[in-house]
């Protein structure tokens, strides 16, 4: 049995270790160093392209709990990591050479790996495939990628907006209504008087800026320009777009204010709300330190914070099943960030899965899926059931998890509550995973 993997990066090298435990053939195709994207410059796989820090490694951080589940389930990705660490307090940084050679090292010494150093131009009509090309997909794939997916389902640029967890929002300032009352009371509505709104643009004037490189100059579309762009045409084109107030009558005062901004839920359990229409180009702390400006948001705890990005990424909700296939090529399945995770982890732990299920179907077993109250789960959770005309890449988050029963714990312990749950469901899926894992290989021999 034999499948073929595009892109061994962190999702490429995880799916085929994953697949050949299965006793699997893989034929990993690489482009690297016959052409490199903007941002990889090494020929070894599974290149860090930026950080070298694969985040925090506490159970307080989903991140965190991703990794121990993907640890305790044998990833390559994290043995590399735990291998080649080096001192980054309570996070979790490697020496990148060492990290990227030794999972080089390890692919390439496998005797069920093949792996062959060529650009991917189309995707294949047949045959098990693992499409792991990452952010920085090479052009003629990506024009291929198109094809399959319709030009309104693949995305070249993510425009992010900061997402920010419910439970901090002040709901005594913030209050819930659609726009015209059209759609019931789906979004918190965060009201600006005049004096608020002029001293909130003047500051985003003034805020620093993330620099884009080279490769990532954007052309800006109407439809997802920068708030700070938006300030930067005029006065009043914030309160004219995004922050117009038209149709939202504060209920204190019965008229709508001077703006607004409003929040819309992000995730089925209704954990998270995103500032709608607010993708920037600012950096972390400045957006930290002008959205707690914001009447109602002064607590505000940011889930993920807004970034612009050049980033390859499909429709995941809307192009993909359970099992990250692509529903009109069922054949083909989707690994990495061109899913719409966002980060070396979240890529790697989906090529994880990608690999796992690719495995199973080879092998003639359905394949189970991870309970969603697990951070595979709850990423796998993201990619099927995120607002499909909102989507946008995401990093494994607690909101992402399905809430804990009885409230009113504090937070960390509360996320610490969701790492033990997580793990405590972990092993059921494992078990059944390692039973396939031992038929499919017992029936190869
Ligand atoms: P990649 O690791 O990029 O792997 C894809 C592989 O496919 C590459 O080796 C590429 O050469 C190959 N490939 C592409 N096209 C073809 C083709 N046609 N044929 C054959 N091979 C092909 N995340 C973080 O957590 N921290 C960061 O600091 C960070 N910085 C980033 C900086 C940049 C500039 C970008 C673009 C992304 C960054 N990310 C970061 C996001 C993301 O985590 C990484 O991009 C991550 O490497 C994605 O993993 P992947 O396996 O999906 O893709």
């Amino acid at each position: 049995m034999k499948m073929t993997i595009i892109g061994a990066g962190l999702a490429g090298c995880e799916a085929a270790w994953q697949a050949v435990a299965h006793g699997i053939h893989v034929q990993l195709l690489e482009m690297k160093p016959l052409h490199f994207s903007a941002a990889h410059e090494s020929a070894d796989l599974a290149e860090l392209v930026c950080s070298n820090s694969l985040r925090g490694s506490g159970m307080n951080n989903a991140v965190g709990c991703l990794k121990e589940e993907m640890r305790r389930c044998g990833s390559l990705i994290i043995e590399a990591a735990d291998a080649t660490a080096v001192p980054a307090g309570g996070a979790l940084a490697v020496d990148r050479d060492a990290f990227s050679r030794y999972i080089t090292d390890k692919i390439t010494a496998h005797p069920l790996i093949e792996l062959q150093r060529a650009e991917v131009t189309a995707l294949p009509d047949q045959g098990t495939t693992i499409l792991a090309s990452g952010p920085l997909t090479s052009e003629r794939l990506s024009a291929a990628l198109t094809e399959l997916t319709g030009n309104a389902h693949l995305y070249f640029y993510d425009a992010i907006a900061p997402i920010i967890e419910a439970d901090s929002i002040d709901t005594s300032v913030a209050w819930r209504a659609s726009r015209y009352g059209r759609g019931g009371d789906d979004y918190l509505n965060c009201p600006l008087s005049k004096e608020d709104y002029d001293r909130f643009v003047a500051a985003l004037l003034g805020a620093d800026k993330v620099a884009g490189r080279e490769f990532e100059q954007l052309t800006h579309f109407e439809g997802c320009m920068p708030i700070e762009e938006m300030a930067a045409r005029g006065h009043q084109t914030l309160s004219f777009g995004p922050m117009k107030p038209v149709g939202l009558p504060d209920p204190r005062t019965g008229r709508p204010p001077y703006a607004v901004i409003q929040l819309r839920q992000d995730n089925r359990h209704a954990t998270l709300y995103n500032m709608v229409g607010f993708q920037t180009r600012l950096t972390y702390p400045e957006q930290k330190r002008l959205f707690t400006m914001i009447p109602g948001l002064g607590q505000a705890r940011f889930a993920r914070l807004g970034s612009m990005h050049r980033n390859t990424f499909i429709n995941a909700p809307r192009c993909l099943n359970q099992t990250l296939q692509f529903q009109h090529a069922p054949h083909i399945y989707a690994a990495g960030q061109i899913t719409g995770v966002e980060g070396y982890v979240e890529s790697a732990a989906c090529g994880f899965l990608a690999g796992l299920f690719a495995a199973c179907h080879l092998t003639g077993n359905s394949a189970p899926i991870p309970p969603e109250e697990t951070a595979f789960g709850a990423l796998l959770g993201h990619l099927a059931n995120a607002d499909p005309d909102n989507f946008q890449p995401m990093n494994v988050n607690y909101g992402l998890f399905p809430p804990l029963q009885g409230g009113r714990r504090k937070r960390t312990e509360r996320r610490l509550a969701m790492a033990e749950r997580a793990l405590a469901a972990l092993p059921d899926w494992w078990q059944q995973m390692l039973m396939l894992r031992s038929t499919a290989k017992a029936s190869d021999n």
